[in-house]
């Protein structure tokens, strides 16, 4: 390409102005192009970029609020993990799209940080992941760390868990390499001590240093199909850069670590210390650092790659009369739905609510035993309505929930109209 000004008589390819007309002229083999005409293509490809550069910021549109506002729709309570969340999660798609951006001119390199959802069992730690991926539209895997080996291992290997990711995203690599992972009981891959001795458990360790180059960024070749790797077969090379991990876990006993830790320093002594001993439990949790993980036997690196940690607090017997009746896909909504389909309405008195959330305060295993209370109440009664005739309305009462008894069956006038 060279810059022609000579001959005068040469004509720009694409406007057709003359030479004399313009200030320049670049020449390429046998087409020339005016500096009005480099211009405009200028400006075209600016405004490419930029609707480029929007697409790519699709997840800065859904800013931490409205994110919160969506997860508020499916998980009750839990606002301080929701906030945690909708930030990590809005900063995470933002260095996303800054890594792929046009615009990335500088060298600040914005790390990536995996969060920590810590709280006790069912309390909606894999819900909210699920949910996140939901809201966002990405691909979403969930794998247990107890199941988890390293390589070489009986057992699935770390990256089978990418495999997940790449089938949840139907085979589109791109799609997977922006998805969510979630990694539940983190905890339970813990060292059993802290103190390194010939005798530690070290089958936890292993997991973990596996866990680590996967959450920290890696290619990891994957068999497309799972399963073990055989070596004439072709692997899919996924990077885990982008991919976000969320972990989650109970840490059981962790609160007496961070309350030593506490009270061990007198200027952040503990003054909220009630009767209460989930208050008590929850109100330690919010206080966790990265060394107290460390101390409950993960291992300094995996703390550090996941940076973000929020608490989830345990659920009282409104925030499970909630969960039962308010989510949009609330298990009392589903069931009104099945009945609906019979063409029943079905309706809870508030008192046998109640006593459907005592009996699962009681199980000590958050909203999780609610299902399977409900789904118990109402076995006897899906398998004799289908036979019912003329039944418009079905009413449980208190007694169904505490006693077994059958539930009003208020059936339809239609047989006398
Ligand atoms: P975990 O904290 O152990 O991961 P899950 O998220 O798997 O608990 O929740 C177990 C069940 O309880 C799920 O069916 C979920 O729908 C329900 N659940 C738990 N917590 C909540 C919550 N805060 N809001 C709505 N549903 C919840």
């Amino acid at each position: 390409m060279t810059d022609s000004r000579e001959p005068r008589s040469v004509k720009c390819s694409f406007c057709g102005r003359d030479g004399s007309e313009v200030t320049s002229m670049v020449a390429g083999p046998d087409v020339y192009i005016c500096d009005i005409c480099i211009k405009t293509s200028v400006d075209i490809l600016k405004n490419n970029v930029a609707s480029f550069t929007k697409k790519e910021t699709y997840h800065a549109s859904l800013t931490p609020d409205l994110m919160k506002k969506s997860l508020d729709e499916y998980v009750i309570d839990q606002d301080l993990a929701k906030k945690i969340l909708a930030v990590a999660v809005y900063n995470h798609y933002k260095r996303v799209s800054a890594a792929t951006s046009l615009f990335d001119m500088d060298e600040v390199e914005i790390e990536k940080s995996n969060i920590l959802l810590i709280g006790p069992t069912g309390v909606g730690k894999t819900l909210l992941a699920q949910t996140l991926a939901r809201i966002l539209d990405v691909p979403f895997a969930i794998a247990d760390a107890t199941t988890l080996t390293e390589a070489g291992y009986v057992g699935d290997d770390v990256e089978t868990v990418l495999v997940r990711l790449l089938q949840a995203a139907d085979y589109n690599l791109e799609k997977a390499q922006k998805g969510i992972v979630y990694i539940d009981e983190i905890d339970k891959i813990a060292r059993k001590s802290e103190s390194v001795s010939i005798t530690r458990d070290v089958s936890g360790e292993g997991v973990q240093q596996a866990l680590l180059k996967i959450l920290e960024g890696t290619v990891a070749g994957v068999p497309p199909r799972g399963g073990r790797k055989h070596p004439e077969q072709s692997l899919i090379n996924i990077n885990t850069k982008n991919i976000l991990f969320v972990c989650g876990g109970a840490f059981e006993g962790i609160e007496n670590i961070v309350a030593s830790r506490i009270n061990r320093n007198p200027i952040g002594f503990d003054t909220n210390i009630s009767n209460n001993e989930d208050l008590n439990k929850d109100n330690l949790l919010t206080q966790i650092q990265p060394e107290d993980m460390v101390k409950y036997g993960l291992i300094p690196e995996l703390v550090g790659r996941l940076p973000i940690i929020a608490p989830l607090h345990s659920l009282n017997n409104k925030a499970l009369k909630n969960i039962l009746t308010e989510p949009k896909n609330a298990i009392i909504k589903q069931y009104k739905k099945l009945f609906m389909m019979e063409g029943v309405e079905l309706e809870f008195d508030p008192l046998a609510l109640e006593e459907i959330v005592k009996k699962a305060f009681e199980r000590k295993t958050g909203a999780r035993a609610l299902r399977s209370i409900v789904e118990g109440i109402l076995l006897d009664i899906m398998y004799e309505l289908p036979t019912q005739e003329n039944v418009d309305k079905c009413l449980v009462t208190r007694d169904v929930v505490t006693k077994g008894e059958r539930p009003l069956y208020i059936e339809s006038d239609r047989k006398t109209a």
